[in-house]
């Protein structure tokens, strides 16, 4: 799939992806046509505003924020978002606090000497939720490992699944030395979880957007078990 930097590109009908060239900024994830849900925010909220904007698409069309877990590349542009939206925002329970009080160390702003404010969260996740929006039925995956709060989106109907940091594309997973309660056994675990689901497309939170899903996180996995 390829993918011009900085512009909303389908990926499937009524999903579409914003990748920037800001290496540190997460993959952000805008499904919908007439009101919109985000997957994750990215760094800087200006680079999802400037995207709806040249896509005529309104900012106060966006109505929901999943977040897939509280690294500050996933959550740095949701104050200005919430604040510009009034968009509600859900994040796995076990996170939730740290995007509310804004907590550097655990978001890892502090690492990389960013900013944080704090943002109310309106839905706390938890393993089996469901999130329906427009056709789509958004099944929450809790699978702690690169967090504890990490949570991944499956849609069984379209095989999609959002993968946050928890794996990537070509056989690659998330790091599980940072806070918050990153912790290697919970990835691999986590991985072999997902490495059972029916997945075509893998829309994870950096780097490509692959078909054939399932096989790479079976790669991931397999990478894990031997590395972790
Ligand atoms: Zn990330
Ligand atoms: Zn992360």
């Amino acid at each position: 799939m390829c993918i011009n930097l900085s512009d909303l590109i389908e990926i499937m009908p009524q999903i579409k992806i914003l990748r920037v060239s800001e290496s540190f900024t997460s993959n952000v994830y805008l499904i919908g046509q007439d009101a919109y849900l985000v997957i994750d925010t990215g760094l800087y909220a200006h680079n999802l505003i400037d995207a709806m904007k040249k896509s005529n698409i309104s900012l106060e069309s966006l109505q929901n924020i999943i977040l897939t877990h509280s690294h500050v590349d996933h959550i740095g542009g949701l104050n200005e978002l919430v604040e510009k939206t009034s968009a509600d925002v859900s994040i796995h329970e076990s996170e939730a606090n740290y995007v509310e009080e804004g907590d550097k160390e655990a978001t890892a702003a502090a690492l990389f000497s960013l900013p944080l404010q704090g943002t109310p969260i309106a839905r706390k996740l938890q393993d089996g939720d469901i999130i329906r929006f427009d056709e789509f039925v958004f099944e929450v995956l809790h699978t702690p490992g690169h967090t504890c709060g990490s949570i991944c989106l499956y849609e069984k109907e379209a095989r999609i699944l959002f993968s946050g940091d928890t794996v990537f594309a070509h056989g690659s997973f998330g790091r599980t030395d940072l806070p918050p309660g990153g912790n290697s056994k919970d990835l691999v675990n986590s991985l072999e979880r997902l490495a059972e689901l029916n997945i075509d497309i893998l829309a994870p939170g950096h780097m490509d957007v692959v078909n054939n899903g399932q096989s790479h996180i079976k790669k991931s996995y397999e990478t894990a078990k031997i590395y972790l």
